[in-house]
């Protein structure tokens, strides 16, 4: 038995119909007697329209309270998500990042993770639960709401994984894997097998979106390999970051 870690983004959750089509690679480890969690986004453009929202009451956004309005997006997921898997008969259980709890500094929009006590998850797992984690969310030592930062549920997967010391630490894309250069606005961009975490910051860095850069700098950290995979082959290899 293993402990399997695999994240979502928000593409991968945009409706019904893709909440359902992960389930797949969700309960394909379950049913190989694995220990899952689950890290989910927000569905599509819901943070962005979020932001939107709150920029039409004041174009000076109040960063508290937009943490509010914004973690509410991968609430949404988490329960849609666990109720896919329980009409697919698996027990399953949603958690926010203040249920946990992900315990973050004030920086409101851009908190950093300090502790994590996931207490409540390993009692999950062991009542042969899939836990479903929303990403992104954090609460600061006040239960102040924080968010990690735009494309933080990578951060919420690494962090969650290195805690649980997982087998295996899985990020599903829309792309095959991480390539030199944005494949889908370049035709000639190659795909790496491996890349090292420091090639990764480094592209992280220079604007490529496809990983949180505090997820890759969290992976190092800890030691964590990284496999992103792709949402729509099952046998493609994707990229190990190690
Ligand atoms: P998620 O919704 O899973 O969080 P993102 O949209 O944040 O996913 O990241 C995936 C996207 O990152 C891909 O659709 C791809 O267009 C883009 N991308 C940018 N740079 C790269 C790169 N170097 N390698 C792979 N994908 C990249
Ligand atoms: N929903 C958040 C965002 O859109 C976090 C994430 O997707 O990782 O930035
Ligand atoms: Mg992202």
């Amino acid at each position: 038995m293993s402990v399997v870690v695999q994240k979502f983004g928000g593409s991968s959750v945009e409706n019904t119909e893709k909440l359902f089509n992960i389930c797949k690679y969700i309960t394909k480890e379950y049913d190989n007697n694995n220990k899952v969690v689950v890290i989910v986004s927000a569905q599509g453009k819901t943070t962005d329209n979020l932001i939107k929202e709150a920029k039409e009451i004041n174009k000076d956004i109040d960063k508290r309270e937009l943490d509010v309005l914004i973690s509410v997006g991968e609430q949404i997921t988490i329960a849609k998500l666990a109720m896919c898997l329980k009409k697919l008969g698996y027990a399953s259980i949603s958690l926010t990042g203040w249920q946990i709890p992900i315990r973050t500094n004030d920086v409101y929009g851009n908190a950093d993770i300090l502790a994590i006590n996931l207490d409540r998850v390993i009692r999950e797992l062991n009542k042969n639960k899939i836990v479903i984690v929303a990403g992104f969310q954090g609460i600061t030592e006040e239960n102040d709401i924080t968010t990690l930062g735009r494309g933080g549920s990578d951060t919420t997967a690494v962090a969650i994984a290195a805690v649980l010391k997982a087998d295996k630490c899985e990020i599903y894309k829309d792309v095959d894997g991480v390539y030199n250069i944005d494949p889908k606005t370049n035709e000639k961009a190659f795909k790496y097998d491996y890349i090292s975490y420091d090639e990764m910051l480094n592209l992280s860095n220079n604007g490529a979106k496809v990983l949180h850069n505090k997820s890759v700098k969290l992976a190092k950290e800890f030691n964590i390999p990284i496999h992103i995979k792709s949402l729509y082959d099952e046998n493609a290899n994707g990229t190990y970051i190690h």
